[in-house]
């Protein structure tokens, strides 16, 4: 028994070895197990932090991004709105009217600027652009017609049946005329009254006369040598419909004085 009872022991010892052993593997592979579930844990926990951290790093660049392309867009309004001028659209002082009619022609008798323009043009001035009212207009009724914001129309000037001349955008700056941007931000536009509705659309030797004056004046106030009528728009004197195949503008009338007017205008700059 006694033989017996130690093999038992024996087999008991053994079996409890192994229990241990299995036991301590077990522990020792939990342990691992849980080791590596806290290295994972904190890997995760890691990137997440560096991701987080990406995420924060690019959200401050968006933001300044905006901030930056704010800024820009606010000092871009800013400017066009100090480059307004704030005698646009009403009655002006004496000391304004002199001021202005001291940077643009001695021949204006009647002021009222316009909104509808650019302020300041981006061209210098190379060119003349002759334009007809389509109607026998005042100088007064023009200009309340350019301080329509909504007709998104102007000249720079305007001469009436009586002769007389009305500025409505200083020469500086560009008016909207001529369906063309590019004409209009090198040319000084000119709007002349008609003394007969429809037909040739006749202006008035008066009107006609003023054109010229006007015309010389601008010519030698800028520079600009002389006035070419080349029939299209590379010419240095043009017409509203060289660029546009829409209007009939200035009317056959005036359309056909071009090359006297140009003529004329060339023989007062040498004269
Ligand atoms: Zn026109």
């Amino acid at each position: 028994m006694s033989s017996s009872k130690n093999k038992k022991h024996g087999s008991m010892k053994r079996s409890k070895a192994r229990e241990e052993s299995s036991a301590q593997k077990e522990s020792s592979a939990q342990k691992e197990s849980s080791a590596h579930k806290e290295s994972s844990a904190h890997k995760e926990s890691g990137t997440q932090e560096q991701m987080s951290a990406r995420d924060i790093r690019s959200v401050r660049l968006l933001l300044s991004a905006f901030f930056a392309l704010t800024a820009l867009v606010l000092t871009l309004c800013l400017t066009a709105v100090s480059s307004r001028p704030d005698t646009l659209s009403r009655p002006l002082t004496e000391a304004e009217i002199q001021e202005i009619t001291e940077r643009n022609s001695p021949l204006t008798e009647y002021i009222l600027l316009s909104p509808n323009a650019d302020f300041p043009r981006e061209d210098e001035i190379r060119k003349i652009t002759i334009h007809h009212m389509a109607g026998n207009m005042s100088l007064e009724a023009l200009g309340d017609l350019f301080s329509d914001r909504d007709r998104r129309s102007s000249a720079s000037y305007g001469i009436d049946s009586a002769g007389r001349v009305g500025l409505y955008v200083e020469e500086g700056n560009r008016p909207w005329t001529s369906s063309s941007r590019e004409n209009d931000h090198q040319a000084v536009t000119i709007e002349v009254a008609n003394d007969e509705t429809g037909g040739d659309w006749h202006v008035s030797d008066a009107a006609y006369e003023t054109l010229i004056a006007l015309c010389a004046d601008v010519c030698q106030r800028n520079g600009i040598p002389s006035l070419t009528y080349t029939g299209d728009e590379t010419g240095t004197l043009t017409i509203h419909k060289m660029f546009n195949p829409e209007t009939e503008c200035p009317g056959p009338y005036l359309e056909s004085h071009m090359a006297d007017i140009a003529e004329a205008v060339n023989r007062r700059l040498s004269g």
